[in-house]
Formats: structure tokens, C-alpha cells, sequence
């Protein structure tokens, strides 16, 4: 009798594989990005290219696509109790969630803008997180907090010189211990609540002295709960309490001087849609050990000021996944064909993809600028009063558009793009979240329109910024005369304010775009975006568009 094992593979075969495209990896993720490259350029940034080329790579690699898939397949897990049943609250990650925390520290995603002293600083940082935010933006949740602590620490500077040298270490060091055995130092931000997330006035928790001294750098004891702490294993972590004199900020460490877990009971992690690689908990403080940070009374205010950063970073993240999205979209619709034809030359997937391509461009140019205003504020008012309201402008239109990009690029992949086996279905997952968090968007209006009302300097910087592309196209003279009508007339601004905001994004981009991108590009967003030639879904761009120039552009050339 024969042995079954023995046959021929050809005599069961049943078809060859055809018409797959297989996966897009080993291409320089800087290199390829055309856009990202002129706004690095642009904005003083170009000294970095060693550094942004030699990410590109990694991002762009099989070992990046692999360590992605892997830290988001094996999902955290808590670890409450040891085996002798002590409290422990503990999180166990996976080996490539650790690998990919020591490469995104080793880049300077974390440091470079607070320790790079020169012109372009936070422009090449921006740059970093970007190109992390196509690789795996799991773990740029702890690196973007990590990296905006700075912002609320400030406000206590012998704090800040206590820890700044770890926080900004380019080193990953997981270990538990208290912060002075370690080699680098995370931080993470606790404000959430069951009862509130947008409105911090209705925080619960509560702050007792810990001693005679009270007041900023003093010691407290918190007793509260945060509905929602990313990185629970933050070596410090930033939150909120009240005290008689309102609600303050507070920094707690992880582990305490003497080795024991602070006073912190992790209830659970959080079942994700997305984000999973990234554990995200419920807490719960029992006599929290920490320091008031800032002025009591005015917490809030200080940990917005760590929060303006973060926000930044979601404009990039979500702009990471658009660029991460329309690549893949090209690639796959490249190599696939369909009725005898390849889909991307299929005329109204052309369409689409071209589509895809400018909102790329868009985003990329107006994450960007934003971190370019932040990187010339400390030496320009001008650039000053920009970063205060081009933030949150970035930060909402940028993540608006990333769950209906990802959702097209998603069905340009037919059924491959809703198998887990693909990047998509996990950046589709991811991509509603930069919108939520850091300010959902709702709120985030509410403050480009606080920020214009109570800061009239930066109505006139948002003004000046468009106005540098006047007279480059009609239809953005004509977004421009409109935006001074709204300005003049800052009436009724609420129930419009997602209307404004979404007017003034387009308006930023279009300036951005007629100034630094081919015209090609230019125009096409001019007449789709300003001048309203186009449908309401995405690929409904006017026909006679140099559609082969955008997708071109755009494109990550063939190996
Ligand atoms: C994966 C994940 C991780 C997170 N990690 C952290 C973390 O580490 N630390 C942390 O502190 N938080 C964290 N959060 C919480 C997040 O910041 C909040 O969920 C967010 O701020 C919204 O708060 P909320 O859930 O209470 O919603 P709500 O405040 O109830 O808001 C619900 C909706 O109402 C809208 N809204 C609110 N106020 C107004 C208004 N005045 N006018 C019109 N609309 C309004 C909002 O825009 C939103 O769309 C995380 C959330 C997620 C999903």
C-alpha cells in the first residue's frame, strides 16, 4: 500500500496562488514620503536626515511588520496577586512589545525635541513619531506621553530637574523599581474618571496632606479611582485630585523609594478595539503616595499644558495612518487585477486612489506645520500665538479623516483587508482613536474657538499663516475672505464650531499645499476641498485631474 505522505504535492494540488500581491515591506518609510521630506526641509529640520532615514528603514521593514503583528496578537495581561497571593498589579507584555519600546527610546521619538538644542528640533521629533505611528502606533502612546510630561513638570522646576535626565534617556529600562535605581523613566497621565473625561471639574478623587506642608512640592495622599490609565506601569504618572483649594495636579511614582508598589490597585485591563498591543487600565488609589505639581487649584490648567502636546501627537499619529493607509492602498491595487485590468488603473479606483493621496499630502503638511510652531514659539510670538490654535485645528481635522480614509483603503483590499493577517483591519481599528482621546472632537473645536475668542493674537497668527499663500489660487482668496467674516463676527460660534474649525483646517492645508507641493497636488485640493468639486465619499475628485501626478507622487517607488 502506498504511503499517502509519499505523493506528489501536484497530484492533491487544487490551484497556484495567483494575483496576490503580498505585503508591502523592506522600502525606507522616510525616503519614499516625498511630502514628509520637503516639510522636513521646509521647516529646518533637514540635519536630522540621518537619523529620519535610518527609521525609515526600520519602519519600513519586515521585522517592524512582524514585531506590529505580534505585540497586537499577544495582548497584555494582568498580573494582580503572585503565586503566594501577594498584591503585585503587575502587566506582563510581549517579548515585541519590549523590543519595540527599546527602538522607538533608541530613535529619540521620546527626547529630541527637548534635548536637540537647535532650530528644528521638534520638527524632526514630530517627524520621528510620524514615521512610528506607521510601524506600530501602540507603543507610541507611552513615548508620547513620556514626551509631553515636560510640559506640565515645568511647572514644577526642582521636579523637573529630579527626573528629566531619565525621562528623556534614550534607553528602555521595564524594570519595576523606584525611579532612583532605574536608567530611563516613563511617565504616563491618569485624569479620567468613570463620571467624566471631558469635564475634569467633576473629578472625585481627593488629596490629603501627607505631612504638615501643603501646596505646590508638597506630599499627598490620594484616594480616588481613573477610569481610564494607559501604561499602567508608568514609572511616574501625572494625575488629578482636589483639595480644599480645587482640583490640582499631582506626580505619583510607580514604585516607591523603598521598592513597594505605590499605593495602586490595578481593577482590570481594558478590552480594546484598537490600540491592543498597548495596555490600557481601570486603577484604583488607596492613599496614593504623590507630589503636587503647579499651582493648587489650577490642575486642570497644568496638565493642559502637557495635553496641548499630546494633542500635536495625535495629529500626527492619524496622519501617520492616512500616509500608512494610502501606500498600502496603491501598493495592493498596483499588483492586483481584476476584469483584466490592474485596479489602480481601473479609472474609478484611479480616482480613489488619487484621493487618498491628497489627503496624505494634506495631513502630513498640516501635522507638520503644527510642529513646527511649536518648535519656533519659544523664539517667535508669532509662532507662539500659530501653535496655540493650529494644534487643536490639526489635531481634529487630521484624526476626522482618518477612520473614512482607512475605511475606503480598507475595502480597496477586498476581503484581505478585513482579515487580521493584514495591516489594515489593525490600523482600521486604531484609527478612531487619536480623535477620542487627548480632547474628543467636539471638545477640541470648543477650544480652537476659546482660543480665538480669548487670544486674539492667534486669530491674527491663524490669519497671517493662510494669508502667506493669497493670491495663489481664487478659491482659497475666497476661503480667506470668509474666515474674516467668521473672525469679525465671532457670534453664534457654538453650534457651528465643527463647521469653523473644519473650514479653517482646509483653508491651513490648502495655504500649506499652494506653497510647498507640486500644483498638481495643489490644485486638486483647491478645487476638490475648497471650491467643492467632488461627492461626498472619497474618490469623487473632478475627472480632469493630473490624477497620475498625485498617485506618482505618493507612490513608494518599486525596489
Ligand atoms: C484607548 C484609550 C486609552 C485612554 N487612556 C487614557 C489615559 O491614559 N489617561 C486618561 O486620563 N484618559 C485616557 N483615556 C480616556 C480618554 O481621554 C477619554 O475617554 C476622553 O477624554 C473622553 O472622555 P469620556 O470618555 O469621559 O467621554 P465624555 O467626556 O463623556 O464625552 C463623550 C462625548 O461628548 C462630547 N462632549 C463632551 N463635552 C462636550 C461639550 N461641552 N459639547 C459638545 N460635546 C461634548 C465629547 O467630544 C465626546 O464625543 C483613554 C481612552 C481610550 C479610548
Amino acid at each position: 500500500m502506498q504511503n499517502p505522505g509519499s505523493q506528489t504535492v501536484s497530484a492533491h494540488a487544487t490551484h497556484d496562488v495567483t494575483n496576490q500581491p503580498g505585503d508591502l515591506t523592506g522600502f525606507n518609510a522616510y525616503s519614499s514620503d516625498h511630502a514628509l521630506r520637503d516639510a522636513i526641509r521646509t521647516f529646518n529640520a533637514a540635519w536630522a536626515t540621518p537619523n529620519l532615514t535610518d527609521l525609515g528603514a526600520l519602519i519600513g521593514s519586515p521585522r517592524m511588520a512582524q514585531l506590529a503583528r505580534d505585540a497586537n496578537r499577544h495582548v497584555p495581561e494582568l498580573r494582580t496577586h503572585d503565586r503566594f497571593g501577594n498584591r503585585i498589579d503587575m502587566v506582563d507584555y510581549h517579548p515585541a512589545w519590549h523590543e519595540l519600546m527599546t527602538e522607538i527610546r533608541a530613535h529619540g521619538s521620546i527626547s529630541l525635541g527637548w534635548t536637540a538644542d537647535r532650530p528644528g528640533a521638534h520638527t524632526a521629533r514630530a517627524a520621528l513619531s510620524y514615521l512610528w505611528g506607521q510601524g506600530e502606533p501602540g507603543v507610541c502612546c507611552p513615548a508620547t506621553m513620556t514626551f509631553a510630561s515636560i510640559g506640565a513638570l515645568r511647572h514644577q522646576p526642582d521636579i523637573l530637574a529630579c527626573f528629566q535626565a531619565k525621562i528623556l534617556s534614550s534607553e528602555y529600562d521595564p524594570r519595576p523599581l523606584p525611579p532612583g535605581q532605574k536608567t530611563s523613566l516613563s511617565v504616563g497621565m491618569a485624569m479620567t474618571e468613570k463620571q467624566a473625561g471631558s469635564d475634569l471639574r467633576q473629578t472625585q478623587t481627593v488629596a490629603a496632606p501627607a505631612g504638615n506642608a501643603t501646596g505646590p512640592g508638597a506630599r499627598y495622599h490620594l484616594t480616588g479611582h481613573k477610569w481610564f490609565f494607559s501604561v499602567p506601569l508608568s514609572d511616574l504618572f501625572l494625575t488629578l485630585a482636589r483639595t480644599d483649594a480645587g482640583i490640582s495636579c499631582f506626580l505619583a511614582q510607580g514604585w516607591l523609594d523603598d521598592g513597594s508598589r505605590n499605593r495602586l490597585q490595578i481593577q482590570r485591563l481594558k478590552e480594546k478595539c484598537g490600540n491592543r498591543a498597548n495596555a490600557s487600565s481601570e486603577i484604583e488609589f488607596r492613599g496614593l503616595e504623590a507630589i503636587m505639581i503647579g499651582e493648587e487649584g489650577r490642575g486642570i490648567a497644568t496638565l493642559l499644558d502637557m495635553a496641548h502636546l499630546t494633542r500635536l501627537e495625535c495629529a500626527l499619529g492619524s496622519a501617520a495612518l492616512i500616509r500608512q493607509a494610502t501606500i498600502q492602498a496603491i501598493h495592493h491595487t498596483s499588483h492586483r487585477t481584476a476584469f483584466q485590468r490592474k485596479l489602480a488603473d481601473q479609472p474609478i479606483m484611479t480616482n480613489l486612489l488619487a484621493d487618498l493621496a491628497l489627503e496624505a499630502e494634506a495631513a502630513t503638511w498640516l501635522a507638520m506645520r503644527a510642529a513646527a510652531a511649536l518648535d519656533a514659539a519659544p523664539r517667535d510670538d508669532g509662532q507662539k500665538s500659530l501653535n496655540r490654535v493650529l494644534t487643536p485645528i490639526a489635531k481634529y481635522w487630521v484624526c476626522r479623516r482618518a477612520p473614512a480614509v482607512l475605511a475606503e483603503v480598507l475595502e480597496a483590499h477586498g476581503g484581505n483587508g478585513f482579515v487580521e493577517d493584514h495591516c489594515i483591519a489593525r490600523l482600521y481599528r486604531e484609527a478612531p482613536l487619536n480623535g477620542l482621546w487627548e480632547g474628543s472632537g467636539n471638545v477640541i473645536c470648543l477650544d480652537v474657538l476659546r482660543a480665538l475668542t480669548r487670544a486674539p493674537d492667534s486669530a491674527d497668527a491663524l490669519h497671517a499663516e493662510i494669508a502667506a499663500a493669497k493670491g495663489l489660487h481664487p478659491a482659497l482668496d475666497q476661503s480667506l475672505r470668509q474666515l474674516e467674516a467668521t473672525l469679525a463676527n465671532p457670534q453664534n460660534f457654538e453650534p457651528n464650531a465643527r463647521r469653523i474649525v473644519e473650514s479653517m483646517a482646509l483653508a491651513l492645508q490648502a495655504s500649506l499645499l499652494l506653497r510647498h507641493a507640486p500644483s498638481d497636488i495643489a490644485d486638486a485640493f483647491c478645487a476638490s476641498r475648497l471650491a467643492g468639486d467632488r461627492g461626498i465619499a472619497l474618490g469623487t475628485l473632478p475627472s480632469h485631474l493630473n490624477f497620475s501626478a498625485i498617485i506618482t507622487r505618493a507612490r513608494v517607488p518599486a525596489r
